[in-house]
């Protein structure tokens, strides 16, 4: 049986951009840590996506370990679409999505669902509703 794993988005201030939290991870839980997406934005915030592998209980400890870090953690979401017929091409999301998904040409907006990678951080962004979780 394969071991439980456990994908989540974590967010930090820039104070912690510099810090090696995988290696921490790894050699306080024991767990295996896979990062499939990382960035820092414009104010220097970090971004960094993970999935955790290993131990069911060590993998809740390290949850709260991160968060009791002041590090935001968010679940890693199923799929989001955006409704084109509501969008008003705002681009208030763009700046939000921190793997570049949402761009705009030519004053329209796009979104690559290729690149998204569900954190969800866009659907709260969204004044009109345009953005949602699910098909
Ligand atoms: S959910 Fe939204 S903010 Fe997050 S990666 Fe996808 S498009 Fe970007
Ligand atoms: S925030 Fe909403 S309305 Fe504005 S561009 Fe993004 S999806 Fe469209």
């Amino acid at each position: 049986m394969p071991n439980p794993s456990k994908k989540i988005i974590l967010y930090f201030p820039s104070e912690f951009v510099e810090r090696p939290l995988t290696n921490e991870i790894i050699q306080k839980f024991g767990l295996i840590v896979n990062i499939f997406s990382a960035s820092i934005s414009s104010d220097e915030r970090g971004f960094l996506g993970i999935e955790l592998s290993g131990n069911a209980d060590k993998i809740s400890e390290a949850v709260d370990f991160i968060k009791s870090q002041g590090i935001e953690v968010k679940p890693l979401g199923s799929r989001i679409s955006r409704d084109e017929k509501k969008c008003v091409n705002c681009g208030v999301c763009i700046s939000i999505c921190p793997v570049n998904a949402i761009y705009q040409k030519d004053f329209e907006i796009f979104f690559d669902s290729e690149k998204c990678i569900a954190c969800g951080s866009c659907i709260e962004s969204c004044p009109f509703k345009a953005i949602f979780s699910g098909e």
